[in-house]
Order: C-alpha cells, then sequence, then structure tokens
C-alpha cells in the first residue's frame, strides 16, 4: 500500500497504525502515535489489562544516572526520557534517588562512584535529613537528584486511559497475527516476539510488594552488594517494592525461596523495621533484553512493521524515547540511534 502526503501538505498523511501489545512500549508508541495524528488501534492479547506484561513488575524509577552503570548511553537516552515523563504523567515523583553501601562493601560502592560519576555525594548528616530513617544506618550515600520514580500500576492505568483520550481504540483479549491491514504494525510483543528477533533474551526479575507504616523514605534507595544488590522504592501509602533480582533464565515461575529470603534480608538489611512489614504481593517479570542490553526499533518491510524491544531494566525510563523514535521516523524518517534498519532508509513508508 503506498503512503502518502496530503496534497501541498509538509507533514505525512495519517496512517492507520496497529501497536500490538500494551505493555510500557505498547503504551508510549500508542500515545504517541495516536497524538501525532495517526490513527491508532492498540491490540492487547490478554483480556485484562497488563496481566500479561512484564511491565506489571516493575519498579518503576527513572534513573538514568544508576542505570548508566550497566550501559554509558542510557545516561543521555534516559534524561531525555524523564524529561518526556515529565511532560506526560503529572503524579511523577521527581525526589531522586539514593544508593547506598554498607562499610564492607565500599570496593562496590568505589566502583559504582567511579562508573556513573554521582553528582553528589552525601556524608551522614546530609544523608539524615533527606532521609531520616537512614539517619546513623550508613556513612555516606550516592545522590542522585534529577532522578524520578512511580507507582507502577497507577502510571500504567493513566497511560492506557491517555491513550483512549488520545483518540487510540483500545482491544484487548485480542491476539494478534500477521498479516495486517493496517499502514504500519508496531510490534511490542515482548518476550513473545522472541521468535521473530534471535537476539532476544529474557531476564528474569523478582520483587516483592511490601507493606508498613513504621518506615518512611521519600526515594527510591539502592543498596549496592557484591551478591545481592536491591532496592526500595516507596509507592506511597505504607507502600515499598522491593526488587529486584537479574537472573539469566526465561523461566516464568513464581519467586523462589532463595530469591525471597535475599530480597527481604536486603530490606531487614536497609531498615530492620522492615522485618514487621506485611507482604502483600510477590512476582517475577521476564525482562527482553538484547545482547548490548539496550532497547531498539527495528524497522522491516520497507517501514510496514517495526519491532519495538529489549528494553531490559529500563522499559519505563526508554519508552518515551523509542516512541518518539518511531514518530518522527515515520513523519520526516528521521534517524535516531535507538532505529536499526533491516532495509535501506529510502523504503520508508513515506512519500515525498
Ligand atoms: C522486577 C522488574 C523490575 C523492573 N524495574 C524497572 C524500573 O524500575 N525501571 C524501568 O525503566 N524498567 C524496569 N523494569 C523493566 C521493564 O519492566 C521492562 O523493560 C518492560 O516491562 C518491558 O516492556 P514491554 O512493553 O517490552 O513488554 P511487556 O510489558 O511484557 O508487554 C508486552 C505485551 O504484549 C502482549 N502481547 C504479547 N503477544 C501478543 C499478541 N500476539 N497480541 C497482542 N498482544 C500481545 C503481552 O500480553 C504484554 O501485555 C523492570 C522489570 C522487572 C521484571
Amino acid at each position: 500500500m503506498a503512503i502518502e502526503h496530503e496534497p501541498g501538505s509538509a507533514r505525512a498523511a495519517p496512517l492507520e497504525i496497529t501497536v500490538v501489545g500494551a505493555g510500557i512500549l505498547g503504551l508510549w508508541q500508542a500515545l504517541t502515535l495516536a497524538r501525532a495524528g495517526h490513527r491508532v488501534r492498540l491490540v492487547e492479547r490478554s483480556k485484562t489489562p497488563f496481566a500479561e506484561s512484564a511491565s506489571r513488575f516493575a519498579g518503576a524509577m527513572l534513573a538514568p544516572g544508576c542505570e548508566s552503570e550497566t550501559a554509558p548511553e542510557i545516561s543521555t537516552l534516559g534524561a531525555r526520557g524523564l524529561a518526556l515523563w515529565r511532560d506526560t504523567y503529572p503524579r511523577l515523583v521527581n525526589a531522586g534517588s539514593l544508593v547506598v553501601a554498607a562499610p564492607r562493601d565500599h570496593a562496590e560502592a568505589a566502583h559504582f562512584a567511579r562508573v556513573t560519576s554521582p553528582p553528589l555525594t552525601l556524608g551522614p548528616d546530609a544523608l539524615a535529613s533527606l532521609e531520616p530513617d537512614l539517619a546513623g544506618r550508613f556513612s555516606e550515600a550516592f545522590y542522585f537528584p534529577g532522578e524520578a520514580h512511580m507507582a507502577t500500576p497507577d502510571a500504567l492505568s493513566f497511560l492506557l486511559d491517555a491513550t483512549e483520550t488520545a483518540g487510540a481504540t483500545l482491544e484487548l483479549g485480542a491476539a494478534w497475527t500477521t498479516p495486517s491491514a493496517a499502514d504500519v504494525v508496531v510490534d511490542c510483543r515482548g518476550m513473545s516476539a522472541a521468535h521473530d528477533l534471535p537476539n532476544l533474551r529474557g531476564v528474569r526479575g523478582e520483587r516483592l510488594l511490601l507493606r508498613t507504616h513504621e518506615v518512611r523514605l521519600a526515594r527510591p534507595v539502592r543498596l549496592l552488594h557484591p551478591r545481592h544488590p536491591l532496592y526500595v522504592v516507596p509507592w506511597g501509602d505504607g507502600r515499598f517494592v522491593v526488587g529486584a533480582t537479574v537472573i539469566e533464565s526465561e523461566d516464568q515461575g513464581a519467586i523462589t525461596v532463595r530469591s525471597a529470603l535475599e530480597l527481604l534480608g536486603a530490606a531487614y538489611a536497609l531498615h530492620p523495621a522492615f522485618a514487621e512489614a506485611e507482604i502483600l504481593e510477590t512476582g517475577a517479570g521476564i525482562r527482553p533484553a538484547f545482547p548490548d542490553n539496550l532497547p531498539h526499533a527495528e524497522i522491516r518491510d520497507g517501514g510496514r512493521r517495526i519491532l519495538v524491544n529489549g528494553a531490559h531494566r529500563n522499559g519505563f525510563l526508554l519508552a518515551p524515547v523509542l516512541a518518539e523514535a518511531v514518530s518522527d521516523y515515520l513523519a520526516n524518517q528521521t534517524p535516531h540511534e535507538l532505529l536499526v534498519f533491516s532495509e535501506p532508509l529510502a523504503h520508508a513508508p513515506r512519500s515525498g
């Protein structure tokens, strides 16, 4: 099908776009493309939103500084992701993140500081005034004041509503199969796309949701550790996500006893009052990842099929960046470092 400009218009004509998968990547794609004026259909195989997604297990921290430990590119890409979230989601918590280590783990702290260059290092007094509940527990902390976090269920629901408000139609309980009559299919099926993406692997992440009113934290706290690094993310109302394991496995089973013990032990090390917390939920999700642990949008079939995947630990952080990259590509064939072409750029679905 030829996709044409409106006569005399500098803009490409609106496209019929099917976005497959309503995880965090699909939601951001559908929202951004609908807001750009395209006719968007968001197709999700589960009947209940997010029930079969990895996204519902996320923390969800927007932490480009902390996460640059694994890939330096995340720092600049993530800064754009943060800006797009701030423009879109009013309940984002802009309180930064903290990173601490027990004195015996000073080697991990030194390595982390070398790789991520934290903007601020806090002594005990500054840490106590920022997070009073951590007073006297750690002799120093790294502080990334520009980072943010959110409560995952609220953020996912917000994006789903915003997508429909922007004009996209939502089809739940509809498993997408090829071929498609749409001009463009944006495939955000997560691990279900592995058959079409031979480099994709799954990285298991387990986490707990706890509730206690005995611990008060305003921002995510990461605890460095040689074997069991952990984070605690405050979701409000006394809820805390404690995560997450990083296991090279695609096992979809429930959290193991070993992982639960490690996470709970680390939470207790961060603050002993977690011992009295209720365990509200356990969960394990499979993070889709490429070998470089960075996501990309692969442009196939002359731009008629775009596979967006591989977000690994940064699906929330980088979903808006991927969506902007795809939208700009469809409008103007704009290149972007997260776009990968399996065919020459000249075959893109745009005339003129
Ligand atoms: C424990 C844990 C903690 C995490 N913490 C963070 C964090 O703090 N910050 C951060 O940025 N990231 C975090 N992540 C990473 C993030 O959650 C992932 O990168 C992200 O969820 C991947 O999203 P996705 O949209 O690619 O996949 P998914 O969320 O799995 O979505 C794919 C969707 O496609 C649907 N689907 C599949 N096949 C079909 C089909 N044929 N037709 C229709 N629909 C289909 C599925 O049902 C699913 O809803 C974390 C991950 C885990 C596991």
